[in-house]
């Protein structure tokens, strides 16, 4: 793709976008970036733009701004339909986004991971995988570091690793994993995709690329994943916890096992540092892409061995007092809160919260009356949430985290787990869910210094 001297709009201004414009200008485009968003919530990224001749407009797209342009790369933030998007392609101006303007420059193999939970703790576990077998590897996407900004490092003998949201998926044409996973399909940002055969219909386009060289990994325990197999041109490689699988990884006898035709014996589930059956299924699905890349099986126990729980993700942060706490404020839909509740056989506090994404609570009930001592609700969906969950255990409407952490401190006792798991985006409250993370240990900290320094036990 010859970008040189070429008119390219980029639109939005998050991490994804501020790297498109930089690649772009890099490569000798004549760029400008729009963002709805106002200068003053920009601030950061704007400096760095104009130093670089970059044309920026903010708060508003312009209508001639997506007039005068040979290419539009849209962020994966801002949906791909909104009207100065579909007047740009009926203008005939090609609209892509970030991932697929790296297909066009990227060099190596591309593994790339898509699901509704699991996907950033199995990329980055795959990315160690590859890595431990001695593989040039390069780890990002919709986590960390932007898949555009891997072009310049990347080779022919370069892996790279994708986590890739559905809405990054959206906005493909070329984009061509060797190796591509869906981990899951279960109810998540349905206030963009519309629906649930959207959503799925998103995620699919994963293995659109793909021939018969090429390998699809999917969950043999999730019925939308046995629907997604349908009529795929790539060699289905499955993962199961559940039962052995004829081409794929599995556990058996409490062994990760791979058969591809032949069974290989990988390591006992025990040796798995993480909590959960969840995190059973997301170090099946790095076994299986590990075996397809052709990593040797000992390089894949190692690295699996070693592996500790990603920032916010069902993390442990301090036992106080014989209480335990967990920091899972990225459980940000309610299918992750259901796992946190499942990695955990009772005497739960758990507080629920946030921004509401259309979800439907009562899921959470079953497991909530049969683990939970206590639920703690804060944010703007606490109303929703209360009515939903009914009371079969005490609520207590907590309405900010402080006081949730406060008030689970004061009521649990030896042995017991305060779980943030809060089923909801953070957006009412914090700036994103790490943010809510990091409060949430800082609770929990100022609480461990607090006991430490009345040892008695008063609080
Ligand atoms: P993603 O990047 O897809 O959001 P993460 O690895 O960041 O995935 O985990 C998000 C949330 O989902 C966390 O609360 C985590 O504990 C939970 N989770 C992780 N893996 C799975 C899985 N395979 N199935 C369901 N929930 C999961």
């Amino acid at each position: 793709m010859d970008i040189q001297g070429k008119r390219v709009l980029v639109v939005g201004l998050g991490k994804s976008g501020v790297a498109s414009a930089l690649f772009l200008e890099s490569r000798g485009a004549r760029v400008t970036v729009s963002d709805a968003k106002s200068e003053d919530q920009l601030c950061n990224e704007i400096p760095s733009l104009l130093d670089r001749g970059i044309t920026v407009e903010t708060g508003k797209h312009g209508e001639r701004t997506f007039r005068d342009q040979d290419l539009i790369v849209v962020s994966p933030g801002v949906p791909n339909n909104v009207a100065p998007l579909q007047h740009a392609r009926r203008l005939g101006i090609p609209v892509i986004g970030e991932i697929e303007l790296t297909a066009r420059f990227l060099q190596g193999q591309i593994v790339a991971i898509t699901g509704s939970n699991g996907k950033t703790t199995t990329t980055t576990l795959t990315g160690e995988i590859i890595a431990s077998g001695g593989r040039k590897t390069l780890v990002g996407g919709n986590i960390g570091t932007p898949a555009i900004t891997f072009v310049e490092q990347s080779s022919p003998d370069t892996w790279v690793v994708l986590e890739i949201s559905s809405f990054q998926l959206e906005s493909i044409e070329s984009f061509h994993p060797h190796i591509s996973a869906i981990l899951n399909v279960t109810p998540d940002h349905l206030d963009r995709h519309g629906s649930m055969q959207n959503y799925i219909a998103a995620k699919r386009r994963i293995f659109e690329n793909q021939t018969a060289d090429d390998y699809a990994v999917l969950n043999a325990d999730s019925e939308v994943n046995l629907q997604i197999a349908e009529g795929l041109k790539s060699q289905v490689l499955w993962f199961s916890r559940k039962h052995p699988v004829d081409r794929g990884a599995f556990v058996e006898g409490g062994t990760i096992c791979y058969r591809d035709p032949e069974l290989v014996e990988i390591m006992p589930v025990t040796e798995i540092a993480l909590k959960g059956a969840h995190n059973v299924e997301n170090v099946l699905a790095g076994v299986a892409i590990g075996m397809a890349a052709g990593i040797e099986p000992s390089a894949i126990r190692r690295a699996v061995k070693d592996f500790r729980a990603v920032e916010h993700r069902l993390e442990y942060v301090a036992t106080l007092r014989g209480v335990q706490y967990y920091n899972d404020s990225k459980a940000t839909n309610v299918d992750a809160t259901i796992k946190a509740l499942e990695s955990f056989p009772g005497n739960i506090h758990l507080i629920l919260g946030g921004k509401d994404k259309d979800s439907d609570y009562t899921e959470l009930n079953g497991l909530i009356a049969e683990r939970v001592k206590c639920v703690y609700t804060i944010g703007a969906a606490a109303e929703k949430i209360e009515s939903q969950i009914g009371n079969t255990v005490p609520v207590i409407s907590a309405q900010t985290l402080e006081s949730a952490v406060r008030k689970a401190s004061d009521l649990a006792g030896e042995g017991d787990i305060v779980l943030l798991a809060p089923a909801c985006a953070s957006f009412d409250q914090f700036s994103s869910y790490e943010h809510r993370g990091r409060v949430f240990k800082d609770l929990v900290q100022s609480l461990a210094a607090l006991q430490s320094a009345s040892p008695s036990g008063e609080r």
